[in-house]
């Protein structure tokens, strides 16, 4: 069996997996779901998330075995941490590096192993999305795409893990007279002097980080045709509910505030492109399907978006992206409205749909 290697920056590799605050948390359905499609995708009874610490390998999420570490010397994982690429074994017991190790000769009898590592922040691999059977075999090369996709989507889950505390790290240090100044009173949102601080916290989190993060503008389209027809309290009713879908299409870390009259803001922590159309086709399908249900019958609404996706960098300034978005926004509302526009770029912006 041979030794356990180490990279040349182990220790703040594993300084960075500390600052994660992820090792010997309790288990999370976000994570459990990816080592379920693994199995079920690659058709493997074995799959797990596997943190490789200094000493033990510690599984954040593992599906097919009754444990919850093993000794590092002994870990697949902890090979498949020094290179970028999967490691792939399609037999250990003819693999030199593992014919002798305790779980190939014995107890779980892993026979194949694939594992993709989980680069945080472009620079360290904290550990790997496996793949197990007790049977020798080969992963095809879709099957080594998936597998890469799941990986990213776990070092996706992570980042946005370590980036919500921001949103924490406010609301802590916020004393409760404070907070309640920062909080919409009829939508029960974020204001927008509110959504400002959360920017900024948001914003230097994921250029720490090295994480993206996207913004989406809402507008309510014809929002003063509502008013004139239905009355002021009935147009109050129809932006609480359309802060209620927004808020109920959103994942826990992101952010949703009202940035003005009947327009809103919402910040995505971890969010790249193709995350970012998901959450605008899930809030645009949901401002569809349920119309404002108001003292006087039910309202139908629509609504244009824009949105910007970016890996922020030193110097950036996130006012010039919110003006990105808005610009998309305003071009969803010439294009006829109740559409979304996603920025494309420095400075185009492309029709999404
Ligand atoms: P567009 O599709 O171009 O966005 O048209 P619009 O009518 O939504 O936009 P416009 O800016 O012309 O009107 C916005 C309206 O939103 C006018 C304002 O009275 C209304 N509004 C702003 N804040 C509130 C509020 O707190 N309650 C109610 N009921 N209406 C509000
Ligand atoms: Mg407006
Ligand atoms: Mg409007």
């Amino acid at each position: 069996m041979s030794e356990v290697e180490f990279l040349s920056d182990e220790e703040q590799r594993l300084m960075c997996l500390k600052k994660l605050r992820i090792l010997d948390t309790p288990v999370e359905e976000r994570f459990d779901r990816i080592t379920r499609i693994v199995c079920q995708s690659l058709n493997v009874p074995v799959s797990a998330i596997s943190l490789v610490d200094r000493d033990r390998q510690w599984f954040k999420s593992v599906q097919g075995l009754d444990l919850f570490e093993t000794p590092r010397n002994v870990a697949f994982c902890s090979q498949a941490i020094l290179n970028d690429d999967p490691l792939i074994v399609p037999d250990a017991l003819k693999d030199p590096r593992f014919c002798d190790n305790p779980l190939v000769t014995g107890e779980p009898g892993i026979r194949f192993y694939a594992g993709c590592p989980l680069k945080i922040g472009d620079t360290y691999r904290i550990g790997t999305l496996c793949a197990i059977d007790h049977l020798p075999r080969e992963l095809g090369e879709a099957d080594t795409v998936l597998l890469r996709d799941l990986a990213a989507m776990v070092v996706s889950e992570i980042s946005n893990m370590a980036l919500s505390q921001a949103h924490e790290g406010l609301l802590s240090e916020l004393k409760e007279v404070e907070r309640s100044a920062l909080i919409d009173p009829l939508t029960r949102l974020w204001n927008r002097a509110g959504g400002e601080k959360l920017l900024d916290r948001e914003w230097n989190a994921a250029l720490r980080h090295k994480s993206p993060v996207s913004f989406i503008k809402v507008d309510i389209d014809r929002f003063k045709q509502v008013n004139d027809q239905y009355g002021h309290d009935i147009g109050d009713q129809v932006l609480k509910h359309i802060a209620f879908i927004i808020q109920s299409s959103l994942r826990p870390y992101d952010v949703a505030v009202r940035w003005g009259g009947e327009e809103f803001l919402i910040v995505l922590p971890g969010c790249d492109e193709r995350p970012l159309r998901q959450a605008l086709e899930r809030i645009m399908s949901a401002i569809w399907a349920l119309p404002a249900a108001t003292d006087k019958g039910d309202v139908a609404i629509t609504a244009s978006m824009g949105a910007v996706a970016a890996y922020p960098k030193a110097g950036d300034d996130v006012m010039k992206l919110l003006k990105k978005a808005d610009l998309a926004m305003y071009m969803a509302k010439s294009a006829g409205r109740n559409q979304y526009m996603i920025d494309e770029g420095e400075d185009n912006a492309l029709l999404s749909d």
